[in-house]
C-alpha cells in the first residue's frame, strides 16, 4: 500500500547549488514532509485556502527570502526562492501560488511604495500574517493587459484617486488583506504611459468581491472576480509616480515567471516519482512495467526534460540575482518548465494506467484519498489538472514565445525588413 510519507523521492543532485543552498533545500524538504504533505489531500478535498500553512511558511521565514535585510528580510534572493517554490509545489501547488502572489503583490510596495506602507504592510507579509493579491487582469484585458485595460483611477479635488471597473482571475482575491492594483490615470497618452499602480486594503469602501471561480485543479487556490464602485484610494497609496504602472508591472514579471517555472519542476518531479514507483511495482506479462522499453524510455525522457527545466530555472534565477536583464531567460524557463510539467503529468498518468485516472474517495479518518480496496490513490490526476494551469498564468506561453522571438531578433540586431531581398 502506498504511503506517501515514505514515498521514494527522486532526489535533486545539483552541482549548481552551493553547500548552503543544498542545506536549505534539505531544510525546506523536511518541513514540507512534516507540515505540508500530510495536509495536501485535506486541502484538495475541502478546497479551502491554506491559511494555517501560509502562516507556518511565514514562521519558517520563507516570505523573507526575497526582501532585503534593511526591512527585515533575509535577502537570500530568487535562487533560494526557486528552491522554496520547487519543494513546496512538489506537495501542494496552491500553497506556492498563494505565497507567490503575496510576494509579488509586496515587491512593488517595497520598491515603489512610501515608507509608511513599507512599515505598515511588509512586516506582516514577511510573517505570513498578511495575504496579498495582484489585481491586473480584467474581462477585456487578458494577454493584452496594458493595451485593453478599462479600470480607471480619476483624481478628485484632494488629489486622491477614485477607482471604477472590474478585475477578474485574481489569485487570493477573496482572501487578501492587501492588493496591488493597476488602473488608467491618463487616457490621453499612449497606454503604457497612462497606467498607474496603487496599493489598497480589503476594507476600502467601494471594493466588492463579486465571487470566486470554481477551478479545474489547484483546489485551495481562490481566484476572484472583483468590482470597484467609486473606491477612493488616498494619493499616498500611489506606487512610484503617476504613469509608472507599466514599468512597475514589467519590473517583477521575470522573477514571477522564474518562480512559476520552479514550481513546475516540483510537479514534474512528483509525476516522475509516481510513475517510477508504479513501473517498479506493477507486474504485467510476468515482469515489472519498468522492464518494457515503451515505459522506461518514457521515464528517461521525463528525467531529461526535468533536468533541462531546472537548469533553465537556475540560469534565470542567477541572472536575476546578478541584477542582469532576465526577460528572455525568465520567459524561456517559464515556457519550458510549465510545458514539460504538464507533459510529465500526462505521461506519468499513462504509465499508471487505469490507476492514474482514479482520484480515489476521500477518507475522513485518514484524511487521504483511497481506492475501494483501501490503498492510497495516486495524486497523479491532481497533478495533471494542476499543471494545466501554468502555461496560462504569468504570461501565456504563446505571449512569452512572442517575447523570446522578439529578443532573438533584437540581440542579432535584425531590423524589420521593408522589402524582400532578391537573391
Ligand atoms: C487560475 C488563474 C490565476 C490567475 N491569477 C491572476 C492574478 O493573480 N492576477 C492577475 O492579474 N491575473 C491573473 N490571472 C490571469 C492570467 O494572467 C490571464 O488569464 C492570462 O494573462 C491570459 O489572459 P486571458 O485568460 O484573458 O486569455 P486571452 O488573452 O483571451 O488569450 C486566449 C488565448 O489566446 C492566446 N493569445 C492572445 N493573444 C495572442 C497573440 N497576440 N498571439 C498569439 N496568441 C495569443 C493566449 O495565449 C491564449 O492561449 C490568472 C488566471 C488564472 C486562470
Amino acid at each position: 500500500m502506498l504511503n506517501l510519507s515514505e514515498f521514494p523521492d527522486y532526489p535533486v543532485f545539483n552541482v549548481l547549488e552551493s553547500d548552503a543552498e543544498r542545506e536549505f533545500r534539505k531544510e525546506v524538504r523536511a518541513w514540507v514532509l512534516k507540515e505540508v504533505l500530510p495536509e495536501a489531500d485535506r486541502l484538495e478535498h475541502e478546497k479551502a485556502f491554506p491559511r494555517d500553512l501560509f502562516k507556518k511558511m511565514g514562521e519558517k521565514g520563507y516570505f523573507k527570502a526575497l526582501f532585503p535585510k534593511s526591512i527585515g528580510g533575509t535577502e537570500l534572493g530568487i535562487k533560494y526562492g526557486t528552491i522554496i517554490g520547487e519543494e513546496i509545489s512538489w506537495a501542494c501547488r496552491p500553497l506556492v501560488a498563494a505565497w507567490d502572489c503575496t510576494i509579488f503583490c509586496s515587491i512593488p510596495i517595497m520598491r515603489f511604495g512610501k515608507e509608511e506602507h513599507i512599515k505598515k504592510f511588509l512586516p506582516g507579509v514577511m510573517k505570513g500574517d498578511l495575504v496579498g493579491a495582484i489585481a491586473m487582469t480584467e474581462p477585456p484585458a487578458g494577454s493584452d493587459v496594458i493595451g485593453s485595460m478599462k479600470c480607471t483611477a480619476e483624481k478628485d479635488s484632494n488629489g486622491d484617486y477614485i477607482i471604477n471597473g472590474e478585475k477578474r482571475f485574481i489569485t487570493n482575491g477573496s482572501q487578501a488583506d492587501i492588493f496591488t492594483l493597476w488602473a488608467i490615470t491618463d487616457k490621453s497618452v499612449p497606454r503604457h504611459q497612462g497606467l498607474s499602480a496603487f496599493v489598497f486594503e480589503k476594507d476600502f469602501d467601494g471594493f466588492e468581491i463579486v465571487d470566486d471561480f470554481e477551478l479545474m485543479g489547484n483546489y485551495g487556490l481562490q481566484n476572484t472576480y472583483m468590482r470597484f464602485n467609486n473606491m477612493r484610494i488616498p494619493k499616498e497609496n500611489l506606487l512610484g509616480k503617476e504613469g509608472m504602472g507599466a514599468h512597475i508591472l514589467l519590473d517583477e514579471l521575470d522573477s514571477e515567471r522564474t518562480l512559476a517555472a520552479a514550481g513546475s519542476c516540483g510537479n514534474a518531479r512528483n509525476a516522475i516519482e509516481i510513475a517510477a514507483h508504479h513501473a517498479n511495482k506493477r507486474f504485467q506479462f510476468n515482469k515489472p512495467l519498468r522492464y518494457f522499453e515503451a515505459i522506461n524510455f518514457k521515464l528517461a525522457d521525463m528525467a531529461i526534460k526535468l533536468e533541462a527545466a531546472r537548469h533553465l530555472v537556475y540560469q534565470a534565477a542567477c541572472t536575476i540575482d546578478a541584477g542582469l536583464n532576465a526577460s528572455k531567460i525568465g520567459a524561456i524557463a517559464k515556457i519550458f518548465a510549465t510545458d514539460i510539467a504538464f507533459e510529465c503529468a500526462h505521461v506519468a498518468l499513462q504509465i499508471c494506467g487505469g490507476l492514474g485516472y482514479m482520484k480515489g474517495k476521500y477518507d475522513e479518518e485518514t484524511k487521504t484519498y483511497r481506492n475501494p480496496n483501501g490503498s492510497r490513490a495516486y495524486p497523479i490526476e491532481r497533478i495533471f489538472r494542476g499543471t494545466r494551469l501554468s502555461s496560462i498564468t504569468a504570461g501565456t506561453n504563446e505571449i512569452l514565445r512572442f517575447l523570446v522571438q522578439r529578443e532573438v531578433f533584437k540581440e542579432m540586431n535584425l531590423k524589420k525588413s521593408g522589402e524582400s531581398i532578391d537573391w
